[in-house]
């Protein structure tokens, strides 16, 4: 089964004189339990289409379905959007885009909590566990490293089960272990 597909997606940004087409009728399926890896050169469209396709910004124009049915309809959003991206989404991002007045454990626990997780703490505990910040749970994160505040980023992107993950280079500050 398809976890998301996009149909024909456009989108230009600016107005007549500093209009630039990002997408121009790209249709792409993404399949449950794939992973996909978008390449292209820097400006392509990559970051733009993922925004499309996580309902951050919607198309211009083009259809976008999630879990099967449809959320986008000719660039018009047709559905709950915060809803789907709070029960069925998770984002991770260059930046980790913490939240800087919470600890690293806070700002998953408040993910989990938003995502609707009976055990917000435990949950939160886990993850960080999960991605090897345990020790830096209680740190602001401000104090912590490129690559710590990006697994707290991942750990928070993971904290409502998502069916989807979109990473938009999630990677650029990590080692490669
Ligand atoms: P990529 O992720 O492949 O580097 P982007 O989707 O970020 O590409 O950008 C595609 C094109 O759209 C680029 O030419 C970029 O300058 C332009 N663009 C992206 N976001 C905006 C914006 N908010 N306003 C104006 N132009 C934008």
């Amino acid at each position: 089964m398809e976890a998301l597909i996009a149909e024909r997606v456009s989108k230009c940004y600016g107005d007549a004189e500093t209009r630039v087409c990002a997408l121009n009728g790209v249709s792409i399926h993404l399949e449950s339990g794939k992973i996909v890896a978008l390449l292209g050169p820097s400006g392509s469209g990559k970051s733009t289409l993922v925004k499309a396709l996580g309902l951050v910004t919607p198309p211009d124009a083009g259809d976008i379905w999630m879990r099967g049915k449809l959320v986008v309809r000719e660039g018009r959003p047709i559905a709950d959007t915060s809803r789907l991206r709070r029960e069925y989404l998770g984002f991770v991002f260059q930046k980790a885009n913490l939240i800087p007045f919470l600890t690293a454990r806070e700002n998953v626990e408040i993910a989990c909590e938003i995502g609707g997780e009976p055990n917000p703490r435990a949950r939160a505990a886990k993850l960080l566990e999960y991605l090897g910040v345990t020790s830096r749970a209680s740190a602001m994160p401000a104090t912590l490293s490129g690559g710590e505040q990006q697994r707290v980023a991942i750990a928070r992107a993971l904290a409502n089960r998502p069916s989807v993950i979109l990473a938009d280079e999630p990677t650029a500050a990590l080692d490669k272990a």
